[in-house]
């Protein structure tokens, strides 16, 4: 570090390579590329949208191996090769075992969730931490959906995504708005009577004003907003 300046910039630009290792990271990364691209390919999947866990860690595991050697000049391609075919293979076994049986499957790739039952959520999401509402509503928003009262059945898939199953428009009931704008009017204090819906758990009431809070018979919270419930717009 004896002769170190700040505005060296060959050094900033190369380290401490000669110039010429720009074409062997040239040729290096091309080489990289077609391994990584025959290795995506050989892990069976066809396109990758949402990832699984299982997926993700195959990703984290290629990603690792594949950039180094594209610019590390002391790092060679055939280690990163090994680390190709050896976390292609584990990944391979564990999907084959997960198409096998049931419990591997799940203990791999996790299960599917029944999230919303007859336009409210079930007993089982208020436990799931994870499932940020925020999130779900705007799962649900994407797909077009205006309040909790058109869903018949909807589940949060391993994936990530949510699926929708919709009741017929003459069976649409009354639900909780997911539309932020309707859902910031939320309150603990009944002023009229009508319809609502508990903002936690979707449970429809006809509620009155009254002294004091109406606790949620399903979830035992007390915040309203009033139910929706318009159909679907196809
Ligand atoms: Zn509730």
């Amino acid at each position: 570090m004896n002769d170190y300046e700040i505005t060296d910039w060959g050094r900033i630009l190369l380290g401490d390579l000669p110039g010429q290792f720009l074409l062997e990271v040239t040729i290096r990364t091309v080489l990289m590329f077609a391994v990584i691209f025959i290795g995506m390919r050989a892990t069976g999947k066809r396109a990758v949208r949402q990832l699984s866990i299982m997926e993700l860690v195959l990703i984290v595991g290629l990603g690792s191996a594949a950039g180094d050697p594209m610019f590390y000049n002391d790092v060679g391609l055939l280690p990163a090769l090994v680390v190709f075919i050896v976390v292609i293979l584990v990944y391979r076994s564990l999907t084959r075992l997960a198409a096998k049986s049931i419990k591997m499957e799940k203990l791999i790739e996790g299960e599917s969730f029944l999230i919303v039952e007859n336009g409210e959520f079930t007993i089982d999401s208020f436990n799931k931490e994870d499932l940020g509402q925020d999130e779900f509503f705007m799962e649900m928003r994407i797909k077009n959906v205006e309040h909790l009262g058109q869903i018949r059945k909807a589940y949060l898939e391993t994936n990530g995504q949510v699926s929708i199953f919709f009741y017929e428009d003459e069976d649409v009931r009354p639900g909780l708005p997911l539309l932020p704008e309707l859902f910031r009017q939320r309150s603990r204090t009944i002023t009229r009577t009508a319809t609502y819906a508990c903002t936690f758990c979707g449970n429809v009431k006809d509620l009155s004003p009254q002294e004091g809070f109406h606790v949620c018979p399903k979830c035992s919270r007390s915040t309203w907003v009033s139910a929706l419930s318009s159909r679907r717009v196809k």
